[in-house]
Formats: structure tokens, sequence, C-alpha cells
């Protein structure tokens, strides 16, 4: 019995923990691993397994309404979060195609990233930060991502994220 109990509690402060990284409430979360990083064999990565709840499954990410499912292909994707410690962090999600009658089908909503991005806006802002103050090889090597990438995210995020509490600053020019 008093295990039960424990087995609850830590899932509870499991689910809290998760949440509160993520910064978004409405999700259920199915797992937390440590996993080997696929491109680097001698490091371990963080993998948190959500899934949005039933009513933010199909919203539109243009008008967000709720929409109809498109297909039943479960596709499951990861988005690159910040990193945890030294370790990278990734949240595992569900992400179906809804059929919205304003702007057709669409892969759905997600809280916490830009639509068709692979990285959280969280580590998007943070990196487009980084990027516009310091040389993109010097960005590219302390977040860990490809160069190419972080100039995108260095290019894209401001005028992506028009909700942003803080502006963006102007880039300044690379010295490359
Ligand atoms: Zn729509």
């Amino acid at each position: 019995m008093e295990t039960g109990r424990n087995a609850d509690k830590h899932s509870m402060i499991l689910d809290d923990f998760i949440r509160t990284l993520i910064g978004y409430e409405k999700i259920a979360v199915l797992g937390f691993n440590v996993e080997p990083d696929m491109y680097h064999e001698d490091e371990k990565v963080f993998v948190a397994t959500v899934a949005l709840n039933e009513e933010e499954l199909y919203r539109c990410p243009e008008c967000r309404q709720i929409c109809g499912k498109y297909d039943s292909s479960g596709f499951v994707k990861r988005w690159r979060s910040l990193d945890l410690g030294k370790n990278k962090f990734f949240i595992e999600c569900v992400y179906p195609r809804l059929l919205c009658a304003e702007h057709g089908v669409k892969k759905c909503r997600i809280p916490w990233a830009f639509p068709d991005s692979d990285y959280t806006q969280a580590f998007e802002v943070r990196v487009a930060y980084a990027a516009a103050k310091s040389p993109t090889s010097l960005v590219s090597r302390e977040y860990r991502i490809q160069m190419g990438h972080c100039r995108q995210l260095r290019q894209t995020c401001a005028t992506k994220h028009r909700s942003c509490r803080e502006p963006i600053p102007q880039a300044e020019e690379d010295c490359h």
C-alpha cells in the first residue's frame, strides 16, 4: 500500500517536473528516459514522452480552431529543447495531421514549438539571441547545432516569435 502511494507521489512529481520544463500544462506525461545519443555513442540524452490532451490534438496552427483529424498515422516527432545540465533534452509527442476548413491539411499546433520546427521555442529564442551577439561558429559549438541551422534560427526567429516578450536584437555581422 505504502509502495503504491510512493509510486503515485513520484509519478506526480515527475509529471510536475516535465510540465514545468516544457512550460505547458495540457499534456499527459508518458515517460522520461535516458537514451544514448544517436550521433555520439558516449553521450546520453534525456527524452520526455508526452501526449497532448485530446482537445489540443487537432488544433490548427494558423487559426487555432479545433479541426477534424486528417489521417490516423501515429507519427511521432522529437523536438530538441534546451539542455539539461550537459545533456541534450528532447520532447517526444505524437504529431497528427488535421483538416482545417480554412487552411486545409496541416500538422497540429504544438504549443512548445513554431510550426515545422525541430526545436522548441525556448531553444530557438535562446539560439537566436546568442547568434545575434556572437559569431555563428561559436553559437553552433556551444548549442551543438549545425551552423546552417544556427543562421536560419537567427534569421527566422524574430519574425516567427511575434508574441516574444523581449525583442531579439539585430544581428551583428559575422566575422566569417
Ligand atoms: Zn485553420
